[in-house]
Parts: C-alpha cells; structure tokens; sequence
C-alpha cells in the first residue's frame, strides 16, 4: 500500500518544518493530490492519521485537495479533463496534449502552534 509510504514521508517533512519554526502542536496539513498519482485519498487519510495515533502529532487534520487530470491540445489550444489516460484533444483530434495538472502531490501547508 503505497499511501503509507506516502504518509510517512509527508510525517518526515512535517516535523522537520515543525522543528525548524519551533512549532509543538500539529493542527492542520494541506496537501494535493493528483488524480495520476493513483493515490486514493481515503488511504492516504487512514494511514496519516494511523501514523500520529498517539504521537505528538495526534489529533491532527489532514486536508485533501483532490487535482483532476487536465491538458492543453497543442494544435487547438483547447484545455480540458481527460478521462482514463485517453490523449485526444475532445475538439480537434490532436494528438499533441500537453499536461497541466493531475501529477502533484504536493504538500501545500502546515498550520501548527
Ligand atoms: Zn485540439
């Protein structure tokens, strides 16, 4: 289950921060996360908040923005969400999409005292 690996790591740069700002009590994070990533973020809630159970950290909110997957046709320009890894452009066929979002996962911040 990748989300655990992803929730440790997360854990790790939180409490570095935390650290860094002199910071005890975790209150809220923030974090995206793309649609391409795979990573379910009920998964990712559960094993956060398995991880602080207990901890310095416990009682922590985890907050989850969920990014979809889009792109830009490089012929027509046209932006759109693209649906099971599908790459043509919904307007003129093309081939050429670029990615704009749907590969993040991003922590975004972290509300601590
Ligand atoms: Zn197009």
């Amino acid at each position: 289950m990748h989300e655990m690996g992803i929730a440790k790591s997360l854990l790790e740069i939180i409490k570095r921060e935390m650290k860094k700002s002199k910071v005890k009590r975790l209150k809220k994070v923030r974090v995206k996360i793309g649609e391409l990533t795979a990573v379910e973020p009920e998964a990712l809630r559960f094993c956060f908040e398995a991880s602080i159970k207990d901890t310095d950290l416990d009682g922590a909110r985890l907050e989850i923005e969920d990014v979809p997957l889009t792109g830009k046709c490089h012929d027509c320009r046209t932006r759109f969400r693209f649906h099971h890894f599908v790459s043509l452009c919904p307007v003129c066929g093309g081939k050429k999409i670029e990615k704009l979002t749907g590969t993040e996962l991003d922590l975004v911040s972290i509300e601590a005292v």
